[in-house]
């Protein structure tokens, strides 16, 4: 199956209209590795696709997200940010340009005695700093 074809099909599964700029939502998501708004998407594909609406991004990740195909990063607190990939990992952010980078490793950590009594089933690793871009600057 090509990528078109699953992307397609995913699609048909979330019961969703099928359009070409839904399309390339989804396109857009698979090849990402920046951890998109809802605005970055929209202005990556509204060249390409003069008719797409803010509203039909938005609405589409809404559905993704209940759907379990995208999740929520609440990293962010100018914005929500999105990440497609689904894997366990955790993430660097950048406190001055927002830019998040995956960071795929695992690390131990001692579960605290405070939380003993509860099942904690996993845990996020979060560096936050400077980009090697803006300390450059
Ligand atoms: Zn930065
Ligand atoms: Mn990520």
């Amino acid at each position: 199956m090509n990528n078109l074809q699953r992307r397609l099909q995913t699609y048909k599964k979330l019961g969703l209209k099928l359009t070409p700029q839904r399309l390339a939502i989804l396109e857009f998501l698979e090849t990402t590795r920046e951890h998109p708004s809802a605005e970055d998407i929209y202005n990556a594909l509204k060249e390409r696709y003069p008719s797409i609406s803010f509203a039909t991004v938005y609405n589409t990740l809404e559905v993704l997200i209940e759907k379990g195909l995208v999740k929520e990063l609440g990293l962010d607190s100018s914005k929500k940010r999105f990440d497609p990939h689904l894997h366990h990992h955790h993430h660097f952010i950048c406190k001055k340009c927002g830019k998040i980078v995956d960071v795929e490793r695992s690390f131990d950590v001692v579960i605290p005695e405070e939380l003993r009594e509860f099942e904690v089933t996993e845990f996020q690793v979060v560096f936050t700093g400077i980009c090697s871009a803006c300390k450059g600057k």
